[in-house]
């Protein structure tokens, strides 16, 4: 196949091409180059490669087109295709995308989760499906109580298999691994490849194709960041302060833990701001709820812990603020991959407070540059290194800083297949105070991916908040 060729190019059955026309899409991107060939000749795949790719196309067209074009007779309680995915949001989008992408051809689909009663869920399995999303726990739960077999399974995707790790799913994994049919097509997806990750991609794929993307550095070129200094005390006024800027349109606030989350929303709504949280101590229904009141614009501000804010898929949010800043680096790259996204521009402010200055030091390594500080920082505190902002009269020149010292080292560097799965440029853990607490936020797993340059936008920050100025 040659290469950037377009969808028309790939030989899909007519039912596809004509969903695909309806959607618009017309040049596969660089994940569905890469994997959708290989796929529609029934290699397996491990492809090192994040939601906001394209990754769902790159396996929901391949599947759909086999099934399409080797039907078989609805089973009841026996699927032919299993996609195992971490989250209800990730599953929920999985099972919407296969909807529309295969909404010409007769197939049937259901999507499993926890957190939510069962009944409906078994009484769709019953009647038969050929395609089922699950989540691992609800899905073991289901085939105990023998609402569902795997055996007649021909197609079995792991998605997301870092995020598994991270949130405990591993020994599922190996269990609904032991239970499927020894022919079977397998496409397997991690963000990131440590080394327990490959070691479970080995035991379960047959000469894979190997496919990486590198997307958060493509995002986050068009990401303005800056930083705003800031003691811990007064991050919620900083909150506040920033949120008088109409410009923040459509919000995403993350902190580190579910607590933090709630409290925010609390001093916002007294403040008149209209949020909603989104953590893991929510229903499902709140979750939905809240996602759903955001992307229709009810809601400005989303406030969310990384793993619920893991795979949230809005266009258009203006403004990713970091709180508090993540205690691993690569968290900062998918937090504000939340903006920018498909092809828009977008800012991420991170608040930073003084017991952030190492998690801030490890970011700045692992995209290779410092963030740049914002024009406004109006509860700057100086830290032994003085940062100070400039007098008003420099603020749209772009000038040096402070202590605007030297570029980080190392950074940048992509993660690799059978690499150590160590970070290669986040540098020592040990130089600063750590915040306590309970975190949300998932282990470190894998080094950084970030490929090419970050821009910080024009140095030239005349607005009041949002735009970078220049160098520390
Ligand atoms: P995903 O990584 O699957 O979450 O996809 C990210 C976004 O890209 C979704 O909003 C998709 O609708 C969109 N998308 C996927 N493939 C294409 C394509 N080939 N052209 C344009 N948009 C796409």
């Amino acid at each position: 196949m040659k290469p950037n060729f377009s969808f028309e190019d790939l030989l899909l059955v007519e039912p596809l091409r004509l969903a695909l026309e309806e959607t618009g899409y017309k040049i596969p991107t660089p994940i569905q180059q890469a994997a959708i060939p290989p796929l529609l000749e029934g290699r397996d795949l491990i492809g090192c490669a994040q939601t906001g790719t394209g990754k769902t196309a790159a396996f929901a067209l391949p599947i759909l087109n086999r099934l399409a074009a080797n039907p078989r007779r609805l089973e009841a309680r026996r699927p032919r295709v299993l996609i195992l995915t971490p989250t209800r949001e990730l599953a929920i989008q999985i099972f919407d995308s296969f909807k529309i992408y295969g909404k010409h051809i007769k197939l049937k689909y259901a999507v499993v989760f926890g957190g939510v009663g069962q009944a409906p869920q078994v009484k769709a399995l019953s009647t038969g499906v050929d395609i089922l999303v699950a989540t691992p726990g609800r899905l073991l739960d289901l085939i105990e109580q023998r609402h569902l077999q795997l055996q007649g399974l021909e197609v079995f995707v792991l998605d997301e298999a870092d995020r598994m790790l991270d949130m405990g799913f591993i020994q599922p994994i190996r269990k609904v691994i032991k239970m499927l049919p020894e022919r079977r097509h397998n496409l397997f997806f991690s963000a990131t490849m440590p080394p327990e990750i490959m070691q479970l991609a080995s035991t379960m794929l047959v000469d894979p194709v190997r496919v990486e993307v590198t997307p958060v550095s493509s995002t986050v070129e068009l990401i303005q960041q800056s930083l705003m200094n800031v003691d811990k005390d007064k991050k919620r006024d900083l909150l506040r302060h920033v949120l008088k800027d109409p410009a923040f349109k459509r919000v995403i606030v993350f902190t580190r833990t579910k607590h933090g989350a709630n409290k925010v929303t609390e001093v916002l709504d007294k403040s008149g701001i209209r949020s909603e949280a989104i953590h893991g101590n929510k229903s499902q229904t709140a979750r939905q709820k809240a996602l759903e009141n955001f992307r229709a614009g009810r809601t400005r501000v989303l406030i969310a812990t990384d793993i619920a804010a893991r795979g949230i898929d809005i266009d258009e949010i203006t403004h990713v603020i970091n709180f508090e800043l993540p205690n691993v680096a690569e968290t900062y790259v998918h937090r504000i991959g939340r903006t920018a996204r498909a092809g828009a521009s977008g800012m991420a402010i991170s608040f930073c407070d003084e017991e952030e200055r190492a998690y801030l030091r490890d970011i700045e390594k692992l995209i290779g540059k410092k963030i740049p500080l914002n024009a406004d920082q109006p509860f700057h505190i100086a830290y032994n290194g003085p940062v100070r902002p400039a007098p008003p009269e420099q603020r749209g020149g772009g000038g040096r800083r402070g202590n605007g010292g030297g570029r980080p080292q190392g950074g940048g560097q992509r993660r690799s297949f059978g690499g150590s799965g160590r970070p290669q440029g986040g540098g020592s853990r040990s130089d600063g105070p750590r915040p306590q607490g309970r975190s949300e936020a998932p282990r470190p797993s894998a080094g950084p991916r970030v490929g090419g340059p970050i821009a910080n936008g024009p140095a030239n920050g005349t607005r009041p908040t949002g735009r970078p100025t220049g160098n520390r």
